[in-house]
């Protein structure tokens, strides 16, 4: 099903004039991450990333916005340098795939693709419980149960 049309539309929290993107083919897959990089940059427990290909991917309004912090010398961040809204990664080992940020995206537009699996779990963060939702848990990266 990977590559299916989809429209799914996310941009960053800026009030006015917001960057704004777009996912057009149904994610590769979709992941819980708990890494300390994905978790700590955003302030947030853990991370819901789409792993899109990049050419289903595109940012349509305010480009010009969009920051770079690299948290480890093969994972590059963008944000905004507006608001700070981690939106969406590149990682060297997936040169094909952008990673964006789930959250990011309208609730109300159908991504096709939901979490499979748990990565990172070893970094989780001690307040924060998995829940019973039956998906596998990796301790560090795992690539999906479809790749293997
Ligand atoms: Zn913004
Ligand atoms: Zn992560």
């Amino acid at each position: 099903m990977s590559g299916t049309g989809i429209h799914v539309r996310g941009h960053c929290r800026c009030s006015t004039d917001p960057v704004r993107f777009e996912i057009t083919k149904q994610p590769y897959e979709v992941h819980y991450c708990l890494c300390t990089d994905c978790t700590d940059i955003s302030g947030g427990a853990l991370a819901i990333l789409a792993v899109v290909e990049k050419s289903g991917f595109k940012v349509t309004e305010h480009e010009e916005k969009i920051k770079n912090f690299d948290t480890k010398p093969t994972a590059h961040r963008r944000f905004c340098g507006t608001c700070g809204c981690h939106m969406f990664l590149y990682v060297d080992a997936f040169p094909d795939f952008v990673l964006v940020h789930v959250p990011t995206l309208e609730r109300a537009d159908n991504l096709g693709a939901a979490p499979d699996r748990w990565v990172f779990t070893r970094s989780k963060h001690p307040m924060v419980t998995i829940p019973n939702d039956g998906l596998p848990r990796h301790e560090g990266w795992a690539g999906t149960a479809k790749a293997a």
